[in-house]
C-alpha cells in the first residue's frame, strides 16, 4: 500500500494529537483509515424547505436557504465564550441563528447575502431558532454534504475538514488496490473516485458508485482473507485417520440411519482423511438426526485410537447429549465424560484429569469445557453442537485449541451458502435433506389469547391419552408488565386448569441440579406438562412429547419457533404446536402464517433472514458475524456473491498473493487477520 496511505493521521493537515485521539475512538488511526471511513447518510442543501414550514422541536435537521436579514452585536457571557446571533429570512418567514464561539465564521457572513443552513429548528411558530448550523454561502460547490457517525467531542465538520485535507494530500498518486483488470471486469470505478465520491459526492448517484466499489473491497478482502487463510494456515491434516468399517456401530442402533445420514458420516470419514484437517459444518432441521452422525464420528475416531469432545450451548443439551453418548457408544466400549460448570471443583478436576491420561474417549459438556484449561492426551475431534449460539470468544478459544484437530459444526439453521462462507469461513458442509422413516408432520395453529381456554383443553386431550407436552413463555424483565413470567403462570396453571396433572417447571434461573432433575423427570414421563422459557429450546429430545402451546409467539424469531416446535413430533405419534399471540401487526401476522402453513426449516430461516437481517437472526450481538464498516449482509448479498467468486478466482490463480499486482491485496489481507478478526 502507498506510504502516504499508511500515515499517522496527525499527518493530515489540522489533526493534532487531540482529534487524532477522537478519531482513535472511531477507528480511524492512519491516512487509509480516514478515507475508508464513510459517512452514514448525506445532506442535499440543493433542496432546502421553507421556513414557514420547518417545525420546531423536530428531531431531524433540515436544510433552509435564506439571507442575512440582521446581524447583532456579538455578547461575550463569560471568559473565552461568545454568542453570536443573526436573523436569517427566506421571504416565507425569519429564523434566529445562534453561534457559540463562532467569531471568525460570524465575520463572514454578509448581510443580505444568501447562504445554506442546515440543523435543527428549536423555539416555536412564532419565534424559530437554529443553534450552530453548517453555514455554506448559496453558492457553494459541495451541495451535498457527508454526515459522519461521530463519537462525543468531534464535530461533523472538524471530521469533513480532515477528510478534505487528506483527499487534498493523496491527490491523485496513489496506486489503486485493485488490478484495472479486475476493476474493469466488475465494473468498478477507481478508488480515488470512490474515496471523492463516498465523502464529497457531486451527485447521489456517484456516491452510490462509490460505496458499490468500497463495500465490494471489503466483502473482497475479507472473503480473500478466510480463503488465504485456510491455503496459508497450519490447517494440514494432523490427524489423517484411514477409513475403517462401522458396521459394529451401525448394527448397534436401535433404527435403520437414513441415506443422508449414512451419506454425512461417509463425509466426514472420507474429510478425516484429507489433505488438510476436516472442517465441516452438519446441517439439518430439527429433528433430522444430527446427534447419531456426531456419535458416528467419535466413534469412528475412538476406533483410531483418538479422542473428541462434544461441545454444546446449554447444561440441559450437555447431559442429554452425553446420555445419548453413553447409550450408543459404552456399549461399544467407550468411555464418554461430562464436564460441566456445575461439577464440584474436584469431579471436575477428575474428568479433565481422566481426559488428559487418556482414560476419556469422549468428553461432552459446555463450553467451560474449553474456557476452561483442560486438556487431553490425543484429541483429534471436536464437535460442536448449534455452534451460532456461541460467542467470538468461546469460537476463538476452539479455534486456538493445539493440535488443530478435525471439526464437526452440528447446526439446524439452514444458512444461505453465501452467509455460510462469512460465518463459518470456507468449511464443507453436509446437509441432511431427510427425516427419519415414520416422522408425521407437526400441525402448527396460530390463535389469538381469545381461544385460549380451547387450546388448553387441546392440551389436556393429549395429556389424557398419555403424552406429555410443553407450555413456552419467554424471559420476561421485571418491567415487562403484559407479558406472562414462567414462574407465576406455572402456579396458575398447576392450581387452575391443569391442577389435576402433573406440572414441572423450567427456567434459566434455576440452579443446575434443579434443572436436570427436572429435566430427568419429564424425560422419565414423571411431569405431564413442562412450563418453561427458552432454555428447552435447543436439542431437548423426549419423543412422547406430542404438545407445544408457545404463549407470546410473537416474542419469538422464526426460526426459534421453528426450533421450539421440533421438541415435538420426534416419536411417532401425531404432534401439534399452538401459537398464541395477540399481535396483529401486518408483519406478525405474515410471521404466523409462514410458521404454521410450513415445516420447511429452510424457507423459515430465509423469511427469518429477510425480517430480521444477519445480525437478529444469528441472535443479537452473540452471533459472531465479521463486524462489516461497510457492507451489509442483507442488503449486499449479490456485491458479496460476485467478490466470493472473484475472490476464489485470485487465489487458484495465485494462492500465496505473490504476484506483485497482488501485493496491496496481500497487505490488506493481512492487516485485516492481524487485526484480531476471526477467520474461522
Ligand atoms: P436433531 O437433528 O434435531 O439434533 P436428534 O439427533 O436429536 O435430532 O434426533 C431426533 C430423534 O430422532 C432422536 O430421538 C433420535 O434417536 C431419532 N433418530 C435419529 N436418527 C434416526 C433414524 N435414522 N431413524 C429413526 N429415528 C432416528
Ligand atoms: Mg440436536
Amino acid at each position: 500500500m502507498d506510504k502516504l496511505l499508511e500515515r499517522d493521521v496527525t499527518y493530515v493537515k489540522g489533526v493534532g494529537p487531540k482529534k487524532a485521539e477522537l478519531l482513535e475512538k472511531l477507528g480511524i488511526k492512519n491516512v487509509y483509515d480516514l478515507l475508508q471511513y464513510c459517512p452514514r447518510d448525506y445532506v442535499d442543501l440543493s433542496k432546502p424547505v421553507c421556513i414557514k414550514d420547518a417545525a420546531p422541536g423536530a428531531e431531524e435537521q433540515v436544510v433552509l436557504r435564506a439571507r442575512v436579514a440582521a446581524k447583532l452585536p456579538p455578547s461575550h457571557i463569560r471568559k473565552g465564550m461568545t454568542i453570536c446571533k443573526a436573523v436569517f429570512t427566506d421571504d416565507t418567514d425569519d429564523i434566529t441563528v445562534t453561534l457559540f464561539n463562532q467569531e471568525y465564521l460570524f465575520s463572514t457572513l454578509k448581510e443580505g447575502e444568501d447562504y445554506v443552513l442546515y440543523g435543527k429548528i428549536t423555539g416555536n411558530m412564532l419565534r424559530r431558532e437554529m443553534n450552530s448550523p453548517t453555514i455554506f454561502p448559496a453558492n457553494s460547490p459541495d451541495l451535498i454534504i457527508p454526515v459522519y457517525p461521530l463519537t462525543a467531542g468531534l464535530t461533523q465538520n472538524a471530521l469533513r475538514g480532515a477528510v478534505k485535507k487528506a483527499l487534498d494530500l493523496i491527490g491523485e498518486k496513489i496506486e489503486d488496490t485493485m488490478p484495472r483488470t479486475v476493476r474493469e471486469r466488475c465494473c468498478l470505478c477507481t478508488q480515488i473516485y470512490a474515496w471523492e465520491n463516498v465523502h464529497f459526492p457531486r451527485t447521489l448517484d456517484g456516491a452510490h458508485e462509490a460505496r458499490r466499489r468500497l463495500i465490494f473491497d471489503e466483502l473482497l478482502i475479507y472473503s480473500l482473507a478466510v480463503g488465504y487463510n485456510r491455503i496459508m494456515e497450519t490447517n494440514l491434516n494432523n490427524y489423517p485417520l484411514p477409513p475403517r468399517s462401522l458396521e459394529k456401530f451401525r448394527r448397534s442402533l436401535p433404527f435403520e440411519l437414513t441415506k443422508a445420514q449414512m451419506r454425512a458420516i461417509g463425509q466426514i470419514v472420507t474429510g478425516m482423511n484429507g489433505r488438510r484437517r476436516m472442517n465441516r459444518l452438519l446441517q439439518g432441521d430439527v429433528g433430522s438426526g444430527k446427534t447419531v452422525v456426531a456419535a458416528a464420528a467419535a466413534y469412528f475416531v475412538y476406533m483410531s485410537g483418538f479422542q473428541s469432545c462434544v461441545m454444546a450451548p446449554t447444561e440441559i443439551l450437555a447431559s442429554q447429549h452425553y446420555k445419548t453418548f453413553q447409550k450408543l457408544l459404552e456399549p461399544l466400549g467407550m468411555k464418554i465424560g461430562l464436564l460441566t460448570g456445575s461439577l464440584t471443583p474436584k469431579n471436575k478436576r477428575e474428568v479433565q484429569e481422566a481426559a488428559q491420561r487418556g482414560e476419556l474417549d469422549c468428553v461432552v459438556g459446555t463450553h467451560a469445557l474449553f474456557s476452561e484449561n483442560s486438556g487431553f492426551k490425543n484429541l483429534a475431534l471436536v464437535i460442536t453442537d448449534e455452534q451460532h449460539r456461541f460467542g467470538v470468544e468461546q469460537r476463538a478459544a476452539l479455534a486456538a485449541k493445539g493440535g488443530n484437530p478435525h471439526r464437526l459444526v452440528m447446526t439446524a439453521t439452514p444458512i444461505p451458502r453465501t452467509l455460510a462462507l462469512i460465518f463459518y469461513g470456507d468449511l464443507e458442509i453436509s446437509v441432511l435433506d431427510e427425516m427419519p422413516k415414520g416422522r408425521k408432520p407437526i400441525s402448527t395453529y396460530a390463535v389469538t389469547g381469545q381461544l385460549r381456554e380451547r387450546a388448553y383443553g387441546f392440551v389436556k386431550k393429549q395429556l389424557d391419552m398419555g403424552h406429555q407436552g410443553y407450555i413456552v413463555c419467554p424471559a420476561v424483565d421485571e418491567n415487562e408488565v403484559d407479558l406472562i413470567d414462567a414462574t407465576s403462570y406455572y402456579e396458575t396453571l398447576s392450581n387452575g386448569v391443569f391442577k389435576d396433572y402433573r406440572l414441572g417447571l423450567l427456567h434459566g434461573k434455576l440452579p443446575a441440579a434443579e434443572k436436570e432433575d427436572v429435566m430427568e423427570r419429564f424425560k422419565a414421563g414423571e411431569i405431564d406438562l413442562l412450563v418453561s422459557t427458552t432454555v428447552i429450546e435447543v436439542g431437548v429430545d423426549v419423543p412422547n412429547a406430542t404438545i407445544m402451546f408457545i404463549e407470546n409467539a410473537d416474542r419469538f424469531g422464526l426460526s426459534q419457533l421453528h426450533q421450539l416446535r421440533g421438541r415435538v413430533g420426534r416419536g411417532d405419534s401425531e404432534s401439534y404446536c399452538v401459537l398464541i399471540s395477540d399481535n396483529r401487526s401486518p408483519d406478525n401476522i405474515r410471521r404466523m402464517k409462514t410458521i404454521s402453513s410450513t415445516t420447511d426449516g429452510f424457507r423459515i430461516a430465509e423469511e427469518d433472514l429477510r425480517l430480521r437481517g444477519p445480525g437478529d437472526f444469528f441472535g443479537t450481538n452473540q452471533h459472531g458475524l465479521p463486524a462489516f464498516k461497510i457492507a451489509d449482509l442483507t442488503r449486499d448479498t449479490r456485491l458479496l456473491e460476485d467478490a466470493q467468486s472473484l475472490s476464489k478466482e485470485i487465489l487458484d490463480g495465485d494462492p500465496a498473493l505473490e504476484k506483485p499486482e497482488h501485493a496491496v491485496m496481500l497487505e490488506l489481507v493481512k492487516r485485516l487477520t492481524d487485526n484480531g478478526a476471526e477467520m474461522t
